[in-house]
C-alpha cells in the first residue's frame, strides 16, 4: 500500500493550509487564497525531483494518459502499440483520443519487449506506451530507440513505477511525454490523482490547455478573460490533492527504501528455492520494490506454489487469470465494445488498419504471466510477518 501506509501529521498540516482559506481550486480567487498555491508547488516539486522541466497535475492517471495523448495530437486513424500487461487504463486512454490500441508482447521484465515493437508496426503506428508495471522499469533506452528509428511517440506509463529510475534517470523523462498516478494504491497517493511530464515545450502548453477547457492560463487577465486554442475538458487537480501530494512526495524516498529493506529480505530466502526464478531488473538500484515477481518453470507448479502460500497466509497474484491487468480476458476490449452504439473508434471510416487481438500473437506473455507470481511489498513489514513469508515459502517449496 505503500504512501498510503504513512499518512500523518505532514499531510494534516499541508491540507489544513488549503482548509483555511477554503480555496479548492488550484486557479483563481487571488485575494482569497492568501498565496497558497499548492498543485502548482506539487507540479514544480515533482519536476525538479523528476529532473524534468514540465509538470502538470490532473484527476487522475487514466486522465494524464489521456491528456498527453492529446497533447501528442494522437487520435483518429492512428494506431498505439500498447503492452497486453497493464492496467486496463492504458489501453482505454488510446481508445479516448479515437485511436486503436495494438497489442504488444512483453519480455522477461514483464514490460513491453523492445523487439516486438518491429513485429506490430504498421503504417498507422503512431505512438508507443511503455508501462513500467509492479514498480520496476522495462528495456526503457532500448525501447525510446526502437521508436526513434521508425520516428514514433513514446508516453511512458509510469503509473506504477514513480519513484523508480533507470541508470540513475528518473522513469517517466524517457519519453516524449510520462505519466503518473496517485491513485490509493500507488506508491505514493493523493486519493485519485495523476502527474504529466515533458520537456516539450509545445506538448507542455496543448496539455496545459486540453485539461482546463482550453484555458491559456494567460497570468495577465482574469480567468474569465483568458485567451484559448484548443478545445478541451475539465482534468483540473484540486488544492486538496495538491496539498497532500507535497507531503506524499517528500515521503517517496523513504517509501522505496523501506521496501527495498523488506524485499530484499524476502527475495533472500525466495532465492534459495531451485525451482523459483526472478523477473529480469534491467537496473536492480532504481527498482521500487513495490512488488516481488518471480516466477516458476510450469504453470501447474506456479498454481501449486500459490495455493501452498495462499495456506500459509501470504497472497500472491498471477496476472494471467486477472480480470483487469492481462488485455485477453477484457472480454468487454475484445468484443470491441465501446460506450456509443457505433463502437467508434473501432468502426472510424478515417481507420485504415485491420487490428486484431489474438493471445497467438503475444507467446511470451501468454508463457511468462501464467507461471508468474507476483507479491505485494508494504512500507511497514514486522519480523513477525517476514517470518511468517519465510515460513509459507518454505513450505511451499517442500510441498512443490
Ligand atoms: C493505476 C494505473 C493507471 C490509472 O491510474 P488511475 O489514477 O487509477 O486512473 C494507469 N496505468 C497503470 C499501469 C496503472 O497501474
Amino acid at each position: 500500500m505503500a504512501g498510503a501506509e504513512l499518512i500523518g501529521n505532514e499531510e494534516m498540516k499541508e491540507v489544513m493550509d488549503v482548509l483555511e482559506t477554503g480555496v479548492f481550486m488550484r486557479y483563481g480567487f487571488d485575494k482569497e487564497r492568501k498565496g497558497i498555491f499548492k498543485v502548482k508547488q506539487f507540479e514544480e516539486e515533482f519536476a525538479q525531483y523528476c529532473g524534468s522541466t514540465y509538470a502538470l497535475g490532473v484527476t487522475s492517471g487514466s486522465s494524464a494518459l489521456k491528456v498527453a495523448l492529446a497533447a501528442m495530437g494522437v487520435g483518429p486513424g492512428d494506431e498505439v502499440i500498447v503492452p497486453a500487461f497493464t492496467f486496463v487504463a492504458t489501453w482505454e486512454a488510446v481508445l479516448e483520443v479515437g485511436a486503436i490500441p495494438v497489442m504488444g508482447d512483453i519480455d522477461a521484465t514483464l514490460n513491453l519487449d523492445p523487439a516486438d515493437i518491429e513485429r506490430k508496426l504498421t503504417p498507422y503506428t503512431k505512438a508507443v506506451i511503455p508501462v513500467h508495471m509492479c514498480g520496476a522499469m522495462a528495456h526503457i533506452d532500448q525501447i525510446v530507440a526502437v521508436a526513434k528509428k521508425h520516428n514514433l511517440l513514446v508516453l511512458e506509463d509510469n503509473a506504477q513505477g514513480c519513484g523508480g529510475s533507470f541508470k540513475g534517470r528518473k522513469l517517466g523523462t524517457f519519453g516524449d511525454m510520462g505519466i503518473f498516478s496517485f491513485d490509493y494504491y500507488k506508491t505514493i497517493t493523493t486519493g485519485e490523482g495523476g502527474m504529466v511530464l515533458t520537456d516539450n515545450k509545445e506538448y507542455a502548453w496543448r496539455a496545459d490547455e486540453y485539461h482546463d477547457h482550453g484555458h491559456d492560463h494567460n497570468p495577465a487577465v482574469t480567468r474569465a478573460m483568458e485567451g484559448r486554442h484548443i478545445l478541451g475538458f475539465n482534468y483540473r487537480m484540486n488544492e486538496l490533492q495538491g496539498a497532500l501530494g507535497l507531503a506524499q512526495l517528500r515521503k517517496l524516498d523513504t517509501v522505496c527504501a523501506e521496501q527495498v529493506k523488506n524485499k530484499t529480505k524476502i527475495k533472500g530466502f525466495l532465492s534459495r528455492v531451485k525451482e523459483v526464478g526472478l523477473r529480469e531488473i534491467p537496473d536492480p538500484a532504481g527498482d521500487t520494490a513495490t512488488f516481488l515477481a518471480f516466477n516458476l518453470p510450469t504453470e501447474e507448479l506456479a498454481a501449486k506454489f500459490q495455493k501452498s502460500l495462499a495456506a500459509g497466509g501470504v497472497d500472491t497474484v498471477c496476472f494471467k487469470a486477472n480480470k483487469w491487468h492481462y488485455a485477453p480476458n477484457w472480454e468487454h476490449m475484445m468484443a470491441r465494445s465501446t460506450a456509443n452504439p457505433k463502437q467508434y473508434p473501432f468502426t472510424d471510416p478515417s481507420y485504415r488498419g485491420k487490428v486484431i487481438y489474438d493471445r497467438k500473437d503475444i507467446p511470451q506473455a501468454e508463457d511468462l504471466l501464467g507461471r508468474t507470481l507476483v507479491m505485494g511489498i508494504s512500507v511497514k513489514m514486522t519480523d513477525e510477518r517476514i517470518a511468517q513469508i519465510k515460513a509459507a515459502v518454505e513450505k511451499a517449496a517442500q510441498e512443490l
